[in-house]
């Protein structure tokens, strides 16, 4: 009785060797840079904030290089398995704007070559590797039983010895193969186990993109590569499926650094070169001085319905992310304001050691930025699919007012300094809501005159403005001119610093003169350019806002 007597018992049907395998996954024809790597989150439904940093630095990684970006669905551990698990996550990364070049792309549809991508349409491939695991001797089953296991790590835990399966403690691995067939014959369950070459006493050198050289003990634990089930466990599919499918760049959170000299060992037992390695450190988040991770738990901004409940666009998400990733990336973009992402060339040494802090005001920020330097229309485009799922009631006003919208998201913008004041697409309705009648009616009416609040002089100078000023073609300094005039009428200087010079001649300046013009335009006595508002409103507009004013029963 033999290895291969064992082998082919377990695996009766696996015909299909490695090497046929390799064959028919041949080495990608790629420039030799090229980076090909991988997103591979079980089917858990969602993706987090620190995964989706993983997916779009993963994204940049291989659209840099002209690489290989795919994602492979881990679903080997069935419990963690929900209903419409993948498209949660292909759902995600497609609102980000993360595109895959390969991979599961719906619950059964999947594009590329390099499949199956779904870990348990796999099967057979991981039971070919197993296979010449177990005839070579290197994987033995393994009949331990939980009770078994649980005693053995009691025994560990009074001899204060390491917990795990190994040594002298790992019981099966002593198991006569003719002995282990009779078992296997007579039905009892077992899991298949890597016979571990390593020495717990030497040491091995791991080099990662991030955290540089990284020494560990060598891997000595016989670890578990195929479960009860049949199905392989994470560690052995991740092997298969990263050596098949070519992948040159492992980029993934940290928790997953302590399994590295586990993961090494596998591609040695193989004989494989094993691909590089990026560890990223979690999202931190400071709270009260404290920094912890960010946590999905207690933080919204840790699932993806945040960003899109707020309104926050898609790219100001990906350059917050982009300067997550990459400590220098902030500077770049300011000093480069016309380029985008893809003009800026990430790299693995520049990616934050300790973990970014996640700051959702720096996320605004960089937001406002952002959206005060793109056209009006394709404000005015994400404001409508924003406003489509989330204000019905301003759906219909600014698709109903679409010209006047734009030509409102228009003023301060294509300029040196644009103006900045939306963050976020539900921030503008609550900013603009003045421009709109239907809103303008329901509104609470909150008048912010300052210098000049007596009615009837605030009433008087608008309705002079209007029947001796006021002229719909006036260019913007003529306009002025006619409120320095309207100014003169009432007894206001021209200049604010004539006023400055004879404050007993004048009851005020121009400007008192041009704020009671906005506030009672607008109720507000901050707001986008004056004049530019008036040229959207026409005469009809302005003529019916002195009316409202007119009417309204509270004192200034
Ligand atoms: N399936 C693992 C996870 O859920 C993937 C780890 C890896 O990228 O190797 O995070």
């Amino acid at each position: 009785m033999t290895n291969k007597d064992l082998a082919e018992l377990i695996f009766p049907n696996i015909t299909k060797t490695i090497e046929d395998y390799e064959k028919e996954y041949p080495e990608r024809n790629l420039p030799e840079d090229a980076i090909v790597t991988r997103f591979a989150p079980s089917p858990t439904g969602f993706v987090h904030m620190g995964s989706l940093l993983a997916s779009f630095v993963e994204r940049k990684a291989a659209k840099d290089t002209n690489g290989v970006f795919y994602l492979r669905i881990e679903d080997t551990d069935q419990e963690r398995k929900v209903e419409n698990g993948i498209i949660g996550i292909t759902t995600d990364l497609k609102n980000f704007g993360i595109s895959i070049d390969e991979g599961a792309i719906s619950e059964t549809e999947e594009i590329g070559s390099y499949g199956p991508y779904v870990q348990s349409s796999r099967r057979e491939i991981y039971h070919a590797f197993m296979k010449r695991l177990v005839e070579q001797g290197l994987a033995y089953p393994c009949f331990c039983s939980k009770e078994e296991l649980e005693e053995i790590r009691k025994a560990q835990e009074k001899r204060k010895d390491r917990i795990g399966y190994y040594g002298r403690y790992a019981k099966c691995r002593k198991i006569p193969v003719a002995d282990a067939i009779e078992r296997i014959k007579n039905g009892e369950p077992f899991t298949l186990r890597l016979k571990s070459p390593g020495d717990y006493n030497k040491k091995i050198v791991v080099k990662d993109l991030v955290k540089g050289n990284i020494s560990f003990p060598e891997n000595d634990m016989d670890i578990v590569i195929m479960k009860q089930d049949g199905l392989p466990t994470y560690h052995f599919a991740h092997l298969v499926d990263d050596h098949l499918m070519r992948t040159t760049h492992i980029i993934r959170g940290d928790e997953w650094v302590s399994s590295l000299p586990t993961h090494i060992q596998l591609f040695q037992v193989f004989g494989f070169k094993p691909p590089k390695y990026a560890h990223i450190s979690p999202i931190m988040k400071e709270e009260g001085g404290v920094k912890r991770k960010l946590s999905k738990r207690k933080d919204p901004e840790a699932a993806m319905s945040y960003y899109h409940e707020q309104g926050i666009p898609v790219y100001a998400v990906q350059l917050y992310l982009m300067t997550l990733a990459n400590t220098n990336f902030e500077q770049w973009w300011d000093a480069n304001k016309d380029k985008t992402i893809d003009d800026f060339e990430f790299s693995f040494s520049k990616i934050s050691k300790s973990g970014g802090l996640f700051d959702v005001e720096k996320l605004l920020n960089i937001s406002k930025n952002y959206l005060s330097r793109i056209k009006a229309t394709e404000f005015y485009d994400m404001l409508v699919s924003y406003a489509k799922e989330y204000d019905e009631e301003f759906y219909e006003l600014i698709t109903k007012y679409k010209d006047f919208t734009i030509g409102l998201l228009n003023i301060e913008r294509e300029q040196k300094k644009p103006r900045k004041d939306y963050a976020k697409f539900s921030d503008v309705k609550e900013l603009v809501w003045y421009m709109y009648d239907e809103l303008f009616e329901k509104h609470e009416k909150d008048y912010e005159f300052s210098t000049i609040t007596d009615r009837n002089e605030i009433i008087s100078m608008m309705e002079t403005y209007i029947d001796k000023y006021y002229d719909e073609s006036d260019d913007q300094q003529t306009w002025f001119e006619k409120i320095k005039d309207l100014s003169e009428e009432f007894g206001y200087a021209r200049e604010v610093k004539d006023y400055k010079e004879n404050p007993d001649k004048y009851k005020g300046h121009v400007g008192d003169v041009s704020m009671v013009i906005r506030v009672v335009l607008t109720t507000k006595s901050m707001t986008p350019n004056l004049y530019d508002i008036m040229k959207l409103f026409g005469k009809n507009r302005i003529i019916s806002r002195i009316e409202k004013l007119k009417e309204l029963k509270k004192t200034l």
